[in-house]
């Protein structure tokens, strides 16, 4: 299936960004069809045998990975085979004398690729959990060849007229909604991806993706260079103001540096955050801010500009030789938003009223810089800083406190109880030992139907950081729910980078960290609550797929959890109702600046992909005059600015789509709305019953418009978030 397999491939391959992703290759454990299984005659399948990348999962629960039995040396002749043999079994399909059908061609698609889908489980353990220098040459030497591979089948020409023939059939209208789907989805992949065009067209198709999967992955490199290489050593003199937890980061990272004595701030998010929120020292404020910002913008050979120009261009190339006007409105015909022109109207809502709440902001910040005879003007280095002494001074929320009363199994416990008034889904620890892990901190429950007590799949759990785990949270799948070759359990997990305390003492995490917790959660229970036949149908829309685990983050603060779970790691209190109070107060904290900053970004996304690449001379000049326009205060740079626009630049995921964050939040917040205005609030048994049947087990069966409104009984308003960000609402007509 070219969408699930592209889709499985990027996010396998695709440098990992921050936030996190619920994507996998979709597996399958069922015996191959006959066409199939002939293709496989063909080929040499010794390795198999030695190879247990390769093999099918075995053991209880209907067969687990053998995470214990990784081995780098594996995954080269692995990957090999598995394309050697997925390929052999598209071109069966594909040359198949037989009229087609749903059957074998689609179902015949469904089954294929089952050998490089296992090997694609471990990969991702080694891309995320356990990455090592070895692994990332590794990765490099088979991008191309999978990059390769994926163009082989989008540019099929055979297998494009099965799949043109039963979507043009008379079978067609006898599918289910769900088989209609996908074959719609496939058709309109392979267009996408340029199968009607002239052998020509073809070719330079070709040639431009592989440029451009050159020029993305320069671009990430580039930007890794300017994190590791610019770093500000400061003395216990200039350390005023940062917290010792902070000095001892830093101090260990100078030592690291060769720098003994010194402390050091390295050049990415989570060092200079922290290192702008507290430092007193504003010369050095202003230094740390000016190099993170400054990514791939220092007019050297790791300069990111001219990489841009190139990349846009080639990108405007390949959709006008589809006949399309501009990328974004290619990119996003199977998104919810449909075309940029929608994507834009949303940002157009919540932009003012962004700007108006910066304007309160900073105007707070000011008079606090004021009374303390700073005699500054707000700058872009002091917005964390003095926006943290607004915080205290004003919601008095110290996150210390708040801490005492997050503890990391208390946390887990109230997900689960979550998961059961919701889903009536029961975790129970596995055994020990039973089900193999890939390190030692990594725990497995089984769920099951409370009910029932029968088995719906296993949840992973892997909290801690490490040397060699990509930062921030995911969540991902070994295994989907189908049907359509017997019934599949699912084996889900979860995977965060909370700080482990020492041995015999609780994990305590920040309020902020415990809504990750239960974001990353809300991923695994889409993964677990499926009720698909299909493996396709778990194929995320980009501008949908956050909205679900965005949703569970609402859980947290109910009052059953508060009771039960929110309670002091020494005494056992409960948090007391004025903490709980402050924290709600708090919520809407610096609202403008976390918008702003985010909306520029996903603005400048969409001016990027929709102006014509032969108008923009100089990116730095086109990022400039974009913001005068849009009116950006001086006081906020965008949150991602081009030359360090990985999101968009480093592979095509989010190019055009970054919006889509914003648009799965005016999902959630009106979603939570239906819940909080429900008789039984968020544990109303009618709304929950919805939320499970067309917000959560449909996955991609359903289009989300249509199962959104099935839930919510009309479309998504905005309001909702407007309100939920504490901005002004005009009344709602
Ligand atoms: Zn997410």
């Amino acid at each position: 299936m070219k969408k699930p397999l592209l889709t499985a491939l990027s996010a396998a391959i695709v440098i990992a960004l921050s936030g996190c992703s619920d994507t996998k290759a979709p597996a399958t454990s069922a015996a191959q069809s006959d066409v199939v299984a002939a293709a496989k005659i063909a080929i040499d399948d010794s390795i198999v045998k030695e190879n247990i990348l390769l093999q099918d999962f075995t053991g209880p629960y209907e067969g687990v990975p053998a995470f214990d039995k990784m081995d780098l040396d594996l995954i080269i002749p692995a990957v090999e085979y598995g394309i050697q043999v997925e390929l052999a079994e598209m071109d069966a399909i594909a040359n198949n004398p037989e009229p087609a059908t749903f059957a074998n061609t689609f179902v015949a698609m469904e089954r294929a690729g089952k050998e490089l889908s296992n090997v694609f489980s471990y990969w991702g353990i080694w891309a995320s959990n356990m990455s090592s220098p070895e692994f990332r040459a590794i990765q490099r030497e088979l991008s191309p060849k999978l990059s390769d591979f994926s163009s082989k089948i989008s540019q099929n020409e055979k297998l494009f007229a099965r799949v043109k023939a039963v979507y043009e059939g008379d079978e067609y209208p006898t599918l289910t909604l769900e088989e209609q789907r996908i074959v719609k989805s496939s058709y309109e992949g392979f267009i996408r991806s340029g199968i009607m065009l002239d052998e020509a067209g073809k070719k330079r198709t070709a040639e431009i993706n592989k440029r451009l999967s050159e020029l993305s992955t320069k671009f990430s490199a580039n930007v890794l260079n300017d994190e590791e290489n610019y770093v500000t050593f400061f003395t216990k003199e200039q350390a005023a103001g940062l917290p010792e937890s902070y000095l001892n980061a830093a101090a260990a990272a100078a030592t690291e540096r060769g720098k003994e004595g010194l402390f050091a701030v390295t050049n990415t998010r989570s060092s200079m955050d922290p290192f702008l929120t507290y430092s007193d020292n504003r010369e050095l404020r202003e230094i740390v801010w000016t190099n993170y910002y400054s990514r791939g913008n220092n007019g050297d050979e790791f300069d990111n500009n001219a990489i841009i120009k190139e990349t846009l261009e080639l990108r405007h190339e390949r959709v006008q030789l589809l006949g399309f006007d501009n990328y974004a409105t290619w990119r996003l015909q199977d998104r919810m938003a449909k075309n940029p022109q929608n994507a834009m109207d949303l940002m157009d809502k919540v932009w003012p009223a962004a700007l108006a709440r910066v304007e309160q902001e900073v105007a707070d910040m000011q008079a606090i810089a004021d009374a303390a005879g700073a005699d500054i003007k707000i700058a872009p280095w002091d917005y964390r800083y003095y926006a943290e002494k607004v915080r205290k001074d004003k919601y008095a929320l110290d996150s210390d406190e708040v801490k005492q009363y997050f503890q990391i199994d208390k946390l887990r416990d109230a997900m689960f109880y979550v998961a059961e008034r919701l889903f009536n889904f029961k975790f129970t620890p596995v055994a020990a030992g039973s089900v193999p892990v890939w390190h030692k901190d990594v725990n497995v429950w089984e769920v099951t139907d409370a009910t029932t007590g029968d088995n719906v799949g296993l949840w992973y759990l892997d909290p801690f950081a490490r040397q060699g785990k990509r930062s921030g949270a995911w969540a991902t799948y070994y295994r989907s729910y189908t049907t359509y070759d017997g019934e599949t359990n699912v084996l889900s997990a979860n995977n965060s980078n909370f700080v482990k305390a020492p041995d015999g003492q609780t994990t305590l995490i920040s309020f902020d960290d415990a809504e990750t917790y239960f974001h990353e959660f809300g991923h695994a229970l889409h993964f677990l609550a499926a009720d698909v036949k299909y493996p396709s149908s778990h194929s995320g829309v980009r501008d949908y797929t956050e909205f679900q685990s965005q949703l569970l983050e609402r859980w947290l603060l109910t009052d059953e959890v508060i009771d039960q779970f929110l309670v002091h790691h020494e005494t056992g209190e409960r948090i007391p109702d004025e903490l709980v109070q402050k924290i709600k107060n708090a919520s809407t904290f610096n609202e403008g600046f976390k918008t702003t900053e985010y909306m520029a970004s996903a603005i400048m996304d969409l001016k990027y992909h929709t102006t014509d690449p032969s108008q923009i001379e100089d990116i730095q000049e086109f990022e400039r005059k974009t913001l005068t326009a849009m009116g950006m205060p001086s006081q906020i740079p965008m949150r991602h600015r081009s030359t360090h626009f990985q999101h968009i630049f480093s592979g095509e995921g989010y190019a055009a789509a970054y919006y889509g964050y914003m648009w799965a939040e005016v999902l959630t917040s009106d979603a939570a709305e239906a819940f909080a205005n429900a008789p039984d609030g968020f544990y109303d048994k009618e709304v929950g019953e919805r939320l499970v049947k067309y917000l959560f087990a449909v996955r991609n069966a359903m289009d989300p418009a249509d199962a959104y409104r099935a839930f919510r009984g009309r479309d998504a308003k905005v309001e909702a978030l407007m309100r939920d960000r504490g901005f002004p609402v005009k009344a709602e007509d």
